[in-house]
């Protein structure tokens, strides 16, 4: 699914953040004019700039602000909202039309996981990521139903970290917020108590561990200390009344002590509202790292099976995430979801002729080329 284009800009000098319509009846100051082929009188219009296919020329504009040249508009939907930067790049930021939003904090982190989906990258990106999204949570419909916020790792944002939350909770007192960290920042118990001054019932915390035992978790995240800092940082959260979820990625250096993991979070971890086991991403280091990571889905079901049971016989919610149907055993079925974003979501040739297609949530995008040798439809 295209999220960003890109066009020669005009007048363009700083990041606008907007809505887009087609309509020329529903433009105001936080709109954008999408215009595919025809080119609109734009003085008489009040919006922040006109994004068009049309190849214009710049002397026709004057100093009104558009993009022209963009290759395509068709994967914008009324109401969709969008950044238009100095460089013509017209990211897209929320889909009006979509339950899978996420704001991405900053693409730096203090861990470097061998699995990692989306590498960091060292730059001081948050001013320029805080700025954006201080214009579009207001632009984002009060209705909306749930939102992420990802990195990197967000706590980086530091004070504006809470900020941002802050925000948020003002302006979509309804929406529920996922925030995704590796936790360790919150080790330190002024982090975690800023938050319980929040009073923010809406926010869950999605913080991974990855084994019981702390040198593996250390290896798998790359960094030193992090297995105590995270667990340090859950029992803070705790502390201080967050809603917390365990995420797992399965693979080569979890699976061994999976079932103990799983008797660990019972005893160390209970006040955890959500526990989720997530099959393996094919995309950011992962291919690089495939010989350390990779282990058949199907070859891991017993390891995953009797965690999962454990855990749920104990009274705990668990999920399966990223996981055919077809490479899970029919008891684990009813902790399958479909958790993949819908613009990353794909499926084999072979699912069109599947029974259970409406129930399975597929594979990745990106795992169409490394996926279970296993995945069968049913008939
Ligand atoms: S064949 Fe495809 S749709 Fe059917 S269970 Fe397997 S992955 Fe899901």
């Amino acid at each position: 699914m295209l999220l960003r284009t890109k066009g020669k800009p005009i007048n363009i000098d700083d990041h606008l953040v907007g809505t887009v319509t087609r309509n020329p009846d529903k433009l105001n100051e936080n709109t954008f004019l999408l215009a595919d082929d025809c080119v609109p009188d734009l003085m008489d219009f009040n919006c922040l700039g006109m994004l068009t296919k049309a190849n214009l020329t710049e002397t026709i504009l004057f100093d009104r602000k558009a993009v022209f040249n963009i290759p395509t508009l068709d994967h914008l939907s009324e109401g969709d909202i969008i950044s238009v930067g100095n460089d013509g790049n017209i990211n897209t930021l929320y889909r009006v039309n979509s339950n899978h939003n996420t704001l991405l904090a900053t693409e730096r982190c203090n861990s470097n996981c061998l699995m990692c989906s989306q590498p960091p990258k060292d730059r001081n990106d948050v001013p320029l990521h805080y700025k954006i999204h201080k214009k579009l949570i207001p632009l984002i419909p009060k209705d909306c139903i749930e939102l992420g916020i990802s990195g990197g790792e967000p706590t980086l944002m530091g004070t504006l970290f809470f900020d941002l939350l802050s925000q948020i909770k003002d302006e979509l007192p309804n929406t529920e917020l996922h925030v995704l960290t590796n936790g360790r920042s919150f080790a330190w118990n002024n982090m975690a108590e800023k938050l319980g001054n929040l009073n923010y019932n809406k926010v869950m915390f999605g913080i991974p561990v990855y084994s019981d035992y702390y040198q593996v978790h250390d290896y798998i995240v790359q960094a030193e200390n992090a297995f105590y800092q995270t667990i340090i940082g859950l029992h803070n959260l705790a502390r201080y009344n967050q809603r917390l979820e365990i995420r797992i990625v399965l693979h080569k250096q979890s699976i061994p002590r999976l079932t103990r993991l799983a008797r660990y979070i019972y005893k160390n971890l209970p006040f955890v509202e959500h526990v989720a086991f997530m099959g393996l991403e094919y995309i950011g280091y992962t291919p690089h790292n495939i010989d350390k990571l990779w282990v058949d889905p199907y070859d891991y079901q017993d390891e995953l099976g009797e965690s999962v049971q454990f855990l749920a016989g104990q009274g705990m919610h668990v999920s399966i995430y990223n996981t055919p149907l077809c490479v899970l055993p029919e008891s684990l079925w009813k902790y399958a979801r479909k958790s993949i974003s819908d613009w990353k979501n794909d499926y084999l040739p072979e699912c069109s002729s599947c029974t259970k297609l409406n129930d399975c949530g597929g594979l990745f995008t990106w795992n169409l080329k490394k996926h279970s040798e296993y995945i069968k439809s049913f008939n």
